[in-house]
């Protein structure tokens, strides 16, 4: 389902083959090839999003800057590629994302690329333990594919699938963000190993101040276990399973999905079968749904940013983003 519909979204997007060469051919005829460009070309980087992008900064350190794509408050389900990111792109000597389901805009691009550009997928980094997405709109009800439940017609549409789909939100765990620390530091001594002794430091405090980051969030969240809530779109579930957190449910699967009115319909049960206290909007997605679904229930309104959205982008991103949902769940289901 998730596949279908991010497949769906490529069609007809701008980045067509003929309307993606002209735009990389006008691209390459604005820049001007000053000294500064030349010099960061030497060891150009760039990064998808924001949550990795910070992690890639925070190993760099002070060697160099990596180029960020989806940048402000942009959603990697739903972005599409600029000429200038297709020229980075091109340019870059390591390229960093974390899977094609969760940046579809890169499916294409990634395949086009010349030998020179390196394409780390963080998602097959060793170490990252990866959950299957998971299906219909409460999680207690949720199956596998293949199984089949009398009644659940929510899910009929599920059945044809056989393989199972990944969660691509893995930074949501901090484990999953320190085994992502050491393959970028992997990936990058590969790429300039002179500098490999300055990226291993960087690695290990990174490391630290995850471990770091994380006990705080465990000591947080104490406070609000067991307090029911929904989530705009599904996508914490590595977070929930690592603090102990689980959602009730999420209004859509993705961002690009719209939730059938069955879909809302079955939520608003939820929330008040299960006494949900809080369902969570997100920055970039300023939606009625959320307004729509707590309305007459009793549940409130609170926000989740789990992409970073409207986080500054740096090295110290990914752990306020990590400490920002923790403070999210706290001020809405804590009061
Ligand atoms: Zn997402």
């Amino acid at each position: 389902m998730m596949q279908q519909s991010l497949q769906s979204t490529d069609r007809g997007t701008p980045n067509s083959p003929r309307r993606f060469v002209s735009c990389l051919t006008a691209a390459f005829a604005a820049v001007s090839f000053g000294a500064t460009a030349v010099q960061a070309e030497d060891m150009a980087v760039v990064v998808t999003i924001k949550p990795i992008h910070a992690l890639v900064a925070r190993v760099m350190g002070a060697v160099g800057e990596p180029k960020l794509l989806v940048g402000g408050t942009s959603s990697p389900h739903t972005y599409s590629l600029k000429p200038s990111d297709a020229l980075a792109l091109n340019r870059a000597r390591l390229v960093f994302r974390i899977s094609e389901d969760i940046e579809p805009f890169t499916r294409k691009i990634v395949a086009a690329l010349p030998s020179s550009v390196k394409v780390v997928t963080l998602a097959e980094a060793p170490g990252v333990s990866l959950l299957e997405q998971r299906r219909g709109n409460t999680f207690e009800t949720h199956h596998h594919a293949g199984e089949h439940h009398a009644g659940e017609g929510d899910h009929d549409h599920d059945h044809a699938e056989a393989k199972p789909v990944r969660d691509g939100h893995v930074w949501l765990d901090p484990n999953n963000g320190i085994a992502i620390v050491r393959h970028i530091a992997r990936a990058l001594k590969e790429a300039m190993p002179d500098q490999a002794a300055t990226f291993d430091a960087n690695a290990a405090a990174a490391i630290a101040e995850i471990e770091a980051a994380a006990k705080e969030i465990d000591a947080e969240l104490a406070s609000v276990k067991g307090r029911p809530f929904v989530v705009f779109h599904d996508a914490y579930q590595y977070f929930e399973e690592r603090f102990g957190v689980p959602a009730a449910g999420a209004i859509t699967i993705s961002p690009d999905v719209q939730p059938s009115a069955k879909r809302l319909a079955e939520i608003r049960r939820k929330i008040k079968e299960l006494n949900v206290r809080c369902v969570f909007a997100e920055p970039q997605f300023k939606s009625k749904l959320v307004t729509t679904v707590i309305e007459g229930t009793g549940a409130k309104a609170g926000t989740l940013d789990p992409e970073g959205a409207s986080v500054e982008a740096g090295p110290q991103a990914y752990i306020t983003l990590l400490k920002n949902l923790a403070r999210g769940l706290t001020s809405c289901l804590g009061s």
